[in-house]
């Protein structure tokens, strides 16, 4: 059985792209399928990993003719990244993807279950697939939860963070409570995190007293790491970068977290 993975939170530069790539990468060295799809018009997963973000065929291709009703092969789109650590596909975005939103203002038929369509084609190849969403909730992401199993949110225990968090967990009630009933929080994951500071600690405590009873809080946290954060120049995941670092060490904690949650 396969799983689907949103990767959601509407506030940018809180490490939704870095997780999709290290927590797929991570999932990969446990022998898991992995699928991740870029689904951010800014394709900052794509270029992360080494891939032209110029490439002529990509998600936005895929969506284009799903709701043209004209046929397609996913597989067209798929660019697989291999490398001495890490084996996992790609499907690319580019800054195209802006586009989607028109595209699928102009469906007649179901404007949220769109990427659920294509996928449904491939997601039987993997064992995983994540999807990286932008920094909105636009529909979009709206498509990443109409094809997700489960959302995993990744949340910086910082000022403000909050704020968006509530806007976000309704927005998931709202799907699952009409098109698609069957979606589940994966969790919480905290990113970019200073466990030490006072702050950090009392948003934890926050999100805890907030949503603790509902929401799954992985214990296993990304600390700040230059290691995490250098890795995408150079085309690849953390564990190709510093593959015994304490980056690649806490995403293989997190993947442990997430494989126990099958
Ligand atoms: P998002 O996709 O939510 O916008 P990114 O994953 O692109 O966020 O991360 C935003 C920035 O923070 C990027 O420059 C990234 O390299 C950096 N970053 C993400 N996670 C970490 C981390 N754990 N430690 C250090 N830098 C990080
Ligand atoms: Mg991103």
């Amino acid at each position: 059985m396969s799983k689907v993975i949103a990767i959601t939170n509407q506030k940018g530069g809180v490490g939704k792209t870095t997780t999709t790539v290290d927590l797929g990468a991570a999932l990969s060295r446990e022998n898991k399928k992995v699928l991740l799809v870029d689904f951010d018009p800014q394709g900052n997963l794509t270029s992360g990993l080494g891939i032209d973000r110029k490439r002529p065929f990509t998600v936005l291709n895929l969506l284009q003719s799903e709701v043209m009703g004209m046929p397609y092969d996913v597989h067209e789109a798929i660019v697989t990244h291999e490398t001495d650590e890490v084996k996992m596909d790609v499907l690319p975005a580019n800054k195209l993807l802006v586009s989607a939103e028109a595209i699928f203002n102009s469906f007649d038929g179901e404007k949220e279950l769109i990427l659920k369509n294509v996928l449904t084609k491939v997601k039987d190849d993997y064992d995983y697939v994540l999807i990286d969403c932008p920094p909105s909730l636009s529909l979009l992401t709206i498509n990443a939860l109409g094809a997700a199993n489960s959302v995993l949110i990744p949340m910086q225990p910082a000022k403000y963070s909050l704020d968006g968090l509530a806007d976000l967990i309704k927005l998931v009630m709202m799907a699952q409570n009409s098109f698609n009933t069957e979606l589940e929080f994966e969790g919480i994951v905290y990113t970019l995190d200073t466990p030490n500071q006072i702050e950090a600690r009392n948003i934890k405590q926050d999100v805890e007293d907030a949503y603790g009873a509902n929401v799954r809080i992985h214990e296993t946290f990304i600390p700040r790491l230059k290691d995490i954060s250098s890795s995408p120049s150079y085309g690849v995941s953390v564990f190709d970068f510093a593959p015994s670092s304490k980056g690649a060490m806490a995403y293989a904690n997190l993947a442990k977290e997430v494989l126990a949650n099958a």
